[in-house]
């Protein structure tokens, strides 16, 4: 067994900690939530959570405003999730009547979508867990680290820095590895600190299967999602050399088409980073007539959370961020060039 603790680096304050501590022990009902759409690294670490508490012996629920993508639902106790969009009487009752809400892979309660008026209303305590830049002020334990490579690294040091390593399951170590995988592309970007191989060490010591780990996630494709993915490649990219950008376009008519299922889409905005010098890239997914969502990838130091809250409803991360947009494919095309303009001299020098 690797004494790991000793060697992070302790970036929670003990504060935090302190407050947590408190919480855990004089609560009994407590809800995890993570942000709508939710990715790898937001159903493992709320997965994650969910199992340490739950071993603390306290009733706990994870709400999510809506469906995961197929690919996570081998993750331990995936099943055990609600969904607000499906059954928001329910998830409103495990909102209301919780004592502590733990906001987790999120900066701002709206990311929670429908989800977000019960928030409001539920007079739980709101300990906020997350890497996102800009927090909102409206937590009472702020446990914020845009320098994590993920919401999972987070509780990872959350759980260890509580209870030891002991109370790292191999449950938890799963959901763990499973957030800290996706969001950092299978370690290919947002994770060059070493405490990240740490853990992982520590994790692998739990008897995770590191290598199957990344086969459920990332090989576990439809054909119809292959497909999908070689027609964007082929027919829908566009690139703006001009602008060392690229830009990729499905209209719902295309996702239909290939019967697109959720998540099956995920990735795609990355690929033409692959391109040489292209250092922004932009995918648009009409998900119903008249509803565009928007996925941003950046390189180096170009902020894309700065573009998409300035053209496109939205934020996130300095080098992966995202928003939404309510009008046609070719408006929002046109919004995407008018960004480029805007900012054409970050983007060429
Ligand atoms: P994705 O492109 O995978 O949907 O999102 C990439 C990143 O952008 C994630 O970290 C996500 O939290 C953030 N993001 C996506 N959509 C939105 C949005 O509408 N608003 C904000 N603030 N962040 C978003
Ligand atoms: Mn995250």
């Amino acid at each position: 067994m690797i004494n790991l603790l000793i060697m992070l680096e302790k970036i929670i304050s003990p504060a935090s900690l302190e407050a947590v501590r408190l919480l855990l022990a004089s609560g009994n009902n407590f809800v995890v939530l993570a942000h709508k759409n939710p990715d790898g690294d937001a159903v493992g670490s709320s997965l994650a959570l969910f199992h340490y508490i739950k071993n603390l012996g306290k009733n706990v629920k994870v709400v999510l405003p809506n469906a995961f993508p197929e690919f996570l639902s081998w993750l331990p106790s995936a099943g055990d999730v609600l969904f607000y969009e499906n059954d928001s009487e329910q998830a409103t009752a495990a909102i209301m009547s919780a004592d502590v809400l733990f906001c987790l892979d999120f900066n701002a309660v709206s990311r929670v979508g429908d989800a977000a008026s019960a928030v409001q209303e539920s007079c739980a305590k709101r300990v906020l867990v997350d890497h996102h830049p800009f927090p909102e002020d409206s937590f009472n334990v702020k446990i914020s680290h845009p320098e994590a490579c993920s919401t999972s690294e987070l509780v990872y040091r959350l759980v260890t820095s509580l209870s030891g390593e002991e109370a790292v399951t191999f449950e938890v170590a799963q959901c763990i590895y499973t957030g800290m995988m996706t969001d950092t592309g299978a370690f290919a970007y947002a994770s060059a600190r070493k405490d990240i191989y740490l853990i992982i060490a520590s994790l692998l010591d739990k008897g995770i299967d590191k290598d199957k780990i990344y086969r459920n996630v990332f090989y576990t494709s439809s054909v119809s999602r292959m497909k999908l993915h070689g027609y964007a490649m082929y027919r829908k990219l566009k690139v703006y050399s001009k602008y060392n950008s690229a830009l990729i376009t499905l209209s719902h008519d295309e996702l239909m088409r290939f019967f697109a299922a959720k998540g099956d889409t995920e990735g795609l905005v990355n690929q033409p980073l692959q391109i040489k010098d292209i250092r922004f890239s932009c995918f648009l997914r009409e998900e119903k007539p008249g509803k565009i969502n928007v996925s941003l990838r950046s390189v180096d130091d170009f902020p894309c959370n700065e573009v998409a809250a300035e053209f496109f409803n939205g934020g996130g991360h300095r080098n992966a961020s995202g928003g939404e947009l309510h009008c046609s494919m070719d408006e929002a095309v046109a919004r995407f060039r008018l960004a480029l303009q805007k900012y054409r001299k970050a983007l060429v020098e």
